[in-house]
């Protein structure tokens, strides 16, 4: 029992010995939310058009083409924003899956959903929102 009492007490004299914090815990931020987006493409003005033979010279301003079907919107065409010069061409048919959606946004522009992303060629990821595209 005596052996006890003396055990506890050192154990006791350890928990005084030991320093007092002086500092405060570190608090760390949570990381940024901020997208890694790799770069961001402004597009030119959305056109629409019947075939896709006219859209050639309206990529040439970097403009949006949309080209329409026997009901509604076929195609969406647009220069690959990883400046590859390939011409992207998206599905936004239902009838012709996989299919985009696409919104019409009030300022006149485009989003597309969800993100694009080619798994050969350039391999680009990016999503469209307001004629922008982020490639990520
Ligand atoms: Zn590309």
């Amino acid at each position: 029992m005596r052996f006890l009492m003396a055990f506890f007490e050192w154990l006791a004299s350890l928990w005084k010995r030991s320093p007092p914090q002086t500092t405060a815990p570190e608090v760390r931020t949570p990381p940024s939310r901020a997208p890694a987006y790799r770069c961001v493409v402004q597009y030119g003005p959305i056109h629409w058009v019947s075939s896709q033979a006219e859209a050639k010279p309206l990529l040439s301003s970097n403009g949006i083409v949309m080209v329409k079907g026997t009901s509604g919107a076929k195609w969406l065409l647009m220069n690959c924003p990883d400046d590859c010069g390939e011409v992207r061409r998206i599905s936004v048919s239902e009838a012709m899956p996989p299919a985009w959606k696409f919104r019409s946004e009030a300022d006149g522009t485009i989003s597309l959903f969800p993100s694009v992303h080619l798994t050969s060629g350039c391999r680009v990821h990016f999503v469209l929102r307001h004629n922008k595209a982020y490639v990520i």
